[in-house]
């Protein structure tokens, strides 16, 4: 049954499985985005979204299915073999602790775990700044307010902490709060960041669906979308992988990787590198708003994310 759907998919989108060689798959490194270059591109910046919630309801929205799971097999640690090292009497050592700097620049992580070689740069977009306008749910009962610049904030500073741990190079495009949407200066850092390694690109967002000012939208609406550059096979190889993961992890409905051809969103469009926007979850639903505002739904959302990345780090893209 499965492999009749992704035949249709295939087939929808001109993938003819007989035509296919039996040569081994390219690795998703060797494939050549199709984003084309920015002249070729005629649009109106003024009506370029930065989001989901700003779709309007007339665009033409393509939808994929994800891609079938590729498992990656465990690899077997080796033995830890300790021995106990000898006692030496060692002389009292003063630590000073120096204040942690105030971060107001873009900053790179360097990973601290030397079990993985890093693969990408992941420059990791927060979306929206304090000053954004809207991008805010209707106060819930007990005065509690979803801000989306601070939970876009929160799942991307998670994320780091992990990836940071786990070996994985980062690149926080936007650490600062208190600053409008930045939409230039976002991928004008991106796109101007100096790495050795490629560089991919993740927009952290919440959804909102269409409603009165101040009002919450219809329960009918939830779940969690990827979006990627349309034409590009390697970005919506990485979607696949994202909204997979987001999926399994939240249990939450499945709106799947999504793109359009005109109005594409400011930062998947003019990124230089491959980029990704995933809308987990919407905050101008009641239900899901209180979940949004979870400690462990937010974790979860992180850990889906970096679940992610790592299959990407440890496959390349296959
Ligand atoms: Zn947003």
């Amino acid at each position: 049954m499965l492999q009749k759907i992704i035949d249709f998919f295939r087939s929808l989108f001109g993938f003819s499985k007989s035509k296919e060689p039996s040569k081994p798959p390219k690795k998703w490194d060797e494939i050549p985005d199709t984003k084309p270059e920015e002249e070729e591109l005629v649009v109106n910046e003024e009506e370029e979204p930065q989001d989901g919630s700003e779709i309007q309801p007339d665009t033409i929205v393509v939808t994929y299915e994800p891609d079938p799971i590729l498992e990656i097999p465990e690899v077997e640690e080796p033995p830890v073999v300790t021995t106990t090292p000898p006692v030496i009497e060692e002389p009292p050592v003063v630590i000073t602790t120096p204040d942690p700097p105030t971060t107001t620049t873009p900053t790179e992580n360097e990973p601290v775990s030397a079990s993985h070689t890093p693969r990408f740069l992941w420059c990791l977009d927060n979306g929206h700044g304090k000053k954004t306008a809207g991008k805010r749910s209707p106060k819930l009962e007990n005065g509690e307010q979803f801000r989306e610049y601070e939970f876009n904030r929160d799942i991307v500073n998670r994320m780091i902490t992990a990836l940071d741990e786990l070996g994985v190079k980062t690149y926080n495009v936007v650490p600062e709060v208190d600053i409008d949407n930045f939409l230039e200066g976002r991928v004008q850092r991106a796109n101007g960041k100096n790495s050795d390694l490629p560089k991919l690109y993740v927009s952290v967002h919440a959804n909102a669906a269409p409603a009165r000012p101040g009002k919450w939208a219809e329960d009918s609406i939830h779940g969690i979308e990827t979006w990627c550059y349309h034409g590009s096979k390697k970005g919506r190889k990485i979607a696949s992988v994202f909204q997979r993961h987001l999926i399994k992890k939240t249990g939450w409905k499945d709106r799947k990787v999504k793109s359009q051809s005109t109005k594409q969103f400011y930062v998947i469009r003019k990124t230089s590198m491959t980029a990704v926007l995933t809308e987990n979850g919407f905050y101008n639903n009641k239900k899901q708003c209180k979940e949004l505002l979870k400690e462990e739904v937010r974790q979860k959302i992180a850990d889906a994310h970096v679940a992610a990345i790592m299959e990407i780090e440890k496959k390349g893209i296959i």
